[in-house]
């Protein structure tokens, strides 16, 4: 017996990678024993009966699951955004956050396109990376033409699994295309979401890039707060916490009560007044679908 990972499904097969070898497995009795169908991303024992084929035995607890893409043991993720073309959206990003956070999931923010980057957006860009590097989240400057930043990038992929997310059109495909080149993805026209148009059907492969694995499609696609509830909400902002502990009232949603230190905090500016004005547009947001809260 043997342990490793499933880096993709396809047509019954469940490819495995153990110590640097895929095996082409059978689920066999799994399906059964477990009631669980295996997931890209899943943990596996699985029994070697060649070099190259095995079937899988037992799937581990997962850490999480997505759906959009099916993917199961995600440990953090890269979520993309230009400096500029197009513009840095912090609201964009504050929902990826959420999602992100909501999932058990780290966020690696990465900013790309910095040798676009001019004057007056260098700057309003290195104010962001401030604020959110102050908040706790890590952030790195990237550049695919330039390659800077693609060293530190690459050391936070090595080992982990990873989904990328962003917009169509930030450069998912062409960071990881000057990471890994022979991966040789479609980058430029808009159709070609990073991954997608390649296949046929919509599986989800892991690929090896920089010793880490990252799936080959973009994560996180359904962008909406379905599976949040409003007490929930402030938790994914972590830097209203330490002020959060001084609102007048228990389990305050910062939002009209009185005395909430958190709105104070905003207001003062000690809290960027942007963060908490997106906190307010997603408690909105979430009201409108939810009447019965
Ligand atoms: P994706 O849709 O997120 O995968 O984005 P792509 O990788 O396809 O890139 C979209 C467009 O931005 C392409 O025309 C790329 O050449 C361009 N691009 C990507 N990364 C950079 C970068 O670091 N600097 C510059 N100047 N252009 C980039
Ligand atoms: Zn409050």
């Amino acid at each position: 017996m043997a342990e490793g990972q499933i880096m993709k499904a396809l047509s019954g097969f469940y490819y495995v990678l153990s110590e640097g070898r895929v095996f082409q497995c059978r689920g066999r009795g799994v399906f059964r024993k477990q009631k669980v169908t295996p997931l890209v991303g899943d943990r596996v024992i699985f029994q070697a009966t060649s070099e190259t084929e095995g079937y899988i035995l037992e799937i581990a607890e997962r850490q999480n699951e997505l759906v959009r893409p099916p993917i199961a043991n995600v440990e953090q993720a890269i979520l993309v955004f230009s400096a500029v073309q197009p513009d840095f959206s912090a609201k964009l990003l504050d929902r990826f956050l959420v999602l992100v956070e909501s999932k058990n999931i780290t966020p690696i923010i990465v900013i790309s396109k910095t040798d676009l980057l001019d004057g007056e957006t260098k700057e309003t860009i290195a104010r962001y990376v401030r604020d959110y590097r102050c908040i706790g989240y890590e952030v790195i400057e990237t550049s695919a033409v330039t390659k800077g930043g693609l060293d530190e990038l690459a050391a936070r992929l090595r080992g982990r699994v990873s989904v990328v997310a962003g917009q169509s059109g930030v450069g998912k495909s062409s960071l990881l295309n000057a990471l890994r080149p022979d991966l040789r993805l479609k980058t430029g026209d808009i159709s070609s979401h990073l991954g997608r148009g390649r296949h046929t059907t919509r599986h989800v492969e892991l690929l090896e890039v920089a010793g880490g694995l990252v799936a080959d499609t973009p994560g996180f696609s359904a962008l909406e707060f379905d599976h949040l509830t409003l007490d929930e909400l402030p938790h994914y902002f972590p830097e209203f916490r330490v002020y959060g502990a001084d609102c007048k009232f228990r389990g305050c949603l910062h939002v009209a009560e009185p005395k909430c230190a958190v709105r104070e905090a905003a207001a003062a500016g000690d809290i960027a007044p942007y963060r908490y004005d997106h906190y307010l547009s997603f408690i909105s947001e979430m009201k409108e679908r939810k009447p019965r809260y």
